[in-house]
């Protein structure tokens, strides 16, 4: 049997699938080794992980799987921030090559909005009556990709809110005293660059950004004029309207649908890896623009 009939032949359904995750690396709570560790426990079979605008988890992700010799299948991604009509939209990338040189341009143009960004906020937040949040935050990110979900946590451990979404809700959130507007790259930039690498690009969470129906539409059609190849449509927390309304874009606007639990924390039961993902049977799967190769190691474990 060739590759292709091997591929029609079998079932994705079987799989555990699950393409969007985080690490230390950016704000997740596990080191790449212990994210490996849960989805092998969970018994994933395909794990992407997409860490905000970085992808130095993947290397030592790679490495430790081939250490242990586990059959997780691991896709190389990455989560990128862009900016859209004052909204910040991420653009996940799956299946990139983690050394094209476009990509890491990107990568560090991103790197220098995130730092920038962070100044900004430590100052607006110095103005709140939180001095030195800026110094903690980057400490805590250590090295890798400093996000608000640090500042958030900086706030929480000092006492100064009593969650983590009351820092978005009272201060960094957008429109709030001390939101900073990114200087993110367009939605255009993100798909060329991963692209550039040889992935593709999905536009990650749809259904979260707090858009009108209307507004979500124009989102998507300027996604794909731009070259998008998919929404990620599955997600662990939607209801049937949002799914049906998902599914349905996809199909209107030939784009592939992709699946993720957006996992950052262990004690976050509701997106934990791999959780209450299921690919709608009438969506044309994310993995399908894959590789042939890539799509018969999914299934040959
Ligand atoms: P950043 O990419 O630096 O803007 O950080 C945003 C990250 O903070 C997101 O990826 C989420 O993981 C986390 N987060 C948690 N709650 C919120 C919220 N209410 N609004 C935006 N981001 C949130
Ligand atoms: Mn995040
Ligand atoms: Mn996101
Ligand atoms: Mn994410």
């Amino acid at each position: 049997m060739d590759v292709m009939s091997t591929i029609e032949s079998k079932d994705f359904s079987n799989l555990r699938i699950d393409l969007h995750s985080h690490t230390k690396f950016s704000d997740g709570g596990l080191t790449p080794q212990e994210l490996i560790e849960r989805a092998t426990n969970f018994q994933i079979d395909v794990l992407a992980i997409t860490d905000h605008d970085t992808v130095s988890a993947l290397d030592i992700a790679n490495s430790y799987i081939s250490e242990k010799k586990y059959a997780l299948n691991l896709i190389n991604g990455i989560e990128i921030s862009t900016a859209w009509q004052g909204f910040e939209i991420h653009i996940v990338g799956l299946n990139i090559d983690r050394t094209n040189p476009e990509l890491l341009k990107l990568i560090e143009n991103q790197q220098i909005a995130r730092e920038s960004r962070a100044i900004s906020m430590g100052e607006k937040l110095a103005k709140c009556g939180f001095e030195g949040i800026y110094d903690k935050a980057k400490a805590l990110a250590n090295g890798g990709s400093l996000t608000r979900a640090h500042f958030a946590k900086v706030l929480l451990q000092q006492g100064s809110i009593s969650k983590m979404q009351a820092a978005f809700d009272k201060y960094i959130g957008k429109g709030k005293r001390a939101y900073v507007k990114p200087n993110w790259c367009t939605i255009e930039e993100a798909i060329t660059a991963i692209h550039q690498a040889g992935g593709t690009a999905v536009m990650a969470h749809p259904v979260r950004y707090d858009l009108s129906t209307k507004w979500l539409r124009r989102l998507v059609i300027q996604f794909k004029q731009e070259g998008g190849d998919g929404l990620e449509i599955v997600l662990p927390q939607m209801s049937n309207d949002q799914r049906q309304l998902m599914l349905s874009f996809c199909l209107e606007y030939d784009l592939h649908a992709s699946m993720g639990s957006d996992f950052h924390h262990p004690h976050n039961k509701w997106s934990d890896l791999g959780r209450n993902l299921r690919m709608p049977k009438k969506a044309l799967p994310i993995w399908s623009l894959w590789p042939e190769k890539l799509q018969s190691e999914m299934l040959s474990r």
